[in-house]
């Protein structure tokens, strides 16, 4: 983190802004929404900034050129010049008096940035790209502008009247945060959007009114796939559930960046999975989901891909539909969709594939037990789970059940990250390929025809592609 994002209380503080331009001006408009009592000092200061100080107070104009004495007192300083002698002046006296300061056309001189912001006061968004890309920023603010209902700071109004009431009520902060996240995500939330300020605090009444009533707190257990790596994959009800579970439960294959989006209070136990290496016993998993949803928290089974898709996400839910516990899947993109949207590599097509079968390829005892009648159809795409460790075998068992040597096949690398690879040949060579090269896990092996489409569509190219 190049910046830490603070949100300073400015309200009656003495600021300055040196400059006496347009861009002062926007820097002064800012400084005065937050309350700031602005000092401007320029040899010239424009008309408009002329004629805005007339009209309040809270500003006062010095039309003389900056010394460093000017500085003395002030809590928080902006530079608004363009003038390099005058900036770097300006911030070497900021740090003599120990100010924080911002240059505007040269931000690395000073000490702080101003971020875009997204203001339903007391809501406040601020975005920043660490002035690496302003645009970006712009950019992000619009399309975060048109999420926001414009009385979403209502909102927050009408939760500030009727916390301290809300605390008093209900006992503990489970209790209280789950009431409060039903609450802004249900009715109240949409009356207060729609302008209906009256019914909304009438409807959150009624809701306190049921909450006190209520006896034991329920928890339970979303199982949620977290897709192949990429967390712009996810979809947003795993995003929100992500960010509203007490607790998480994650294995190896749950990228760090998806695991960062979740809520950041929430405790966090990996359960992690390696092959051959159950950092936790399946049965320990499933009484562990039990035993927590029992508590009243509402827990986050998080897996990589789609929980149903060799992810045991069924032995899960069963303990829990037999001990009464309520829960809810949300389906992940499973790494075959993934890897084989970002490798080019469409998993069926009209001139090469008409169907497509999924498999394990886990190896028991050292040898590997599929069907390989329907394994070696024609006009058929395989996708191997787990293939890494067994793709010598696998490769030789598919030739011998009668598929040839050239048919194509590719392995793809931790698809969908920055660290994805594709391995290119065919079942002849594939293996050696890979031997010859450190290929991390996970990875997923896919046989037929359509891996000949790769080089025409691969589009993804975080790491260069490996032909044999
Ligand atoms: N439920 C998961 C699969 C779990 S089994 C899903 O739907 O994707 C674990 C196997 O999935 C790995 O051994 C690997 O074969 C595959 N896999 C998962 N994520 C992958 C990725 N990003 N790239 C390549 N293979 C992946």
């Amino acid at each position: 983190m190049k910046y830490l994002p603070i949100f300073l209380d400015l309200q009656h503080n003495p600021c300055l802004i040196v400059g006496g331009g347009e861009v002062a001006r926007r820097k002064l408009r800012l400084l005065r929404q937050a309350g700031a009592l602005v000092t401007v000092i320029a040899p010239r200061i424009c008309d408009l900034l002329q004629s805005t100080a007339k009209t309040d107070e809270g500003i006062t104009l010095l039309q003389q050129p900056f010394t460093t004495q000017a500085m003395d007192g002030f809590a928080l300083v902006i530079a608004a010049t363009n003038q390099t002698d005058v900036n770097a002046k300006v911030a070497e006296a900021a740090r003599a008096y120990n100010i924080p300061v911002n240059i505007v056309d040269q931000p690395r001189l000073g000490n702080f940035i101003l971020p875009s912001i997204i203001d339903r006061s007391p809501v406040q968004i601020a975005v920043s790209t660490a002035g690496t890309s302003p645009v970006l920023a712009r950019l992000l603010r619009t399309r975060l502008e048109s999420m926001l209902p414009a009385n979403y700071g209502q909102l927050a109004e009408l939760v500030a009247r009727y916390r301290g009431k809300v605390a008093q009520l209900l006992g503990t902060v489970p209790e209280r945060r789950r009431f409060w996240e039903r609450e802004l995500q249900g009715r109240v939330a949409e009356l207060v959007f729609s302008g209906q300020a009256k019914a909304a605090e009438h409807s959150l009444q009624k809701s306190i009114d049921q909450a006190t009533r209520q006896t034991e707190p329920t928890g339970e257990v979303y199982l949620v796939g977290a897709g192949p790596g990429d967390p712009d994959l996810l979809t947003f009800r795993a995003l929100r559930l992500m960010q509203q579970a007490d607790v998480v439960l994650y294995d190896r294959l749950v990228s760090p960046p998806i695991l960062e989006m979740t809520r950041r209070d929430a405790e966090r136990i990996y359960v992690g999975k390696e092959r051959a290496n159950h950092a936790v016993p399946q049965e320990q998993i499933n009484d562990m989901l039990v035993r927590l949803a029992k508590t009243g928290k509402r827990v986050l089974r998080l897996k990589g891909g789609d929980p149903f898709m060799f992810g045991r996400g069924g032995e899960e839910i069963g303990k829990l539909a037999k001990s009464g516990i309520s829960f809810q899947v949300v389906p992940g993109i499973t790494a075959a969709a993934g890897c084989a949207a970002y490798a080019g590599i469409p998993l069926t097509h009209r001139d090469h594939a008409q169907s497509c079968i999924f498999v394990t390829g886990h190896l028991r005892d050292g040898s590997i037990n599929l069907n390989w009648k329907i394994l070696t159809q024609p006009q058929q795409t395989v996708v191997i789970y787990m293939g890494l460790s067994g793709l010598p075998q696998l490769c030789s068992q598919l030739i011998e059940h009668g598929l040839a040597q050239d048919t194509p096949a590719a392995l793809v690398q931790q698809g969908t990250t920055s660290n994805q690879r594709v391995f290119t040949g065919n079942l002849g060579n594939l293996p050696d390929l890979v031997q010859n090269h450190s290929v991390k896990a996970p990875t997923l092996v896919i046989v037929g025809d359509v891996v000949k489409l790769h080089q025409q569509l691969s589009w993804f190219h975080a790491q260069p592609s490996q032909h044999a």
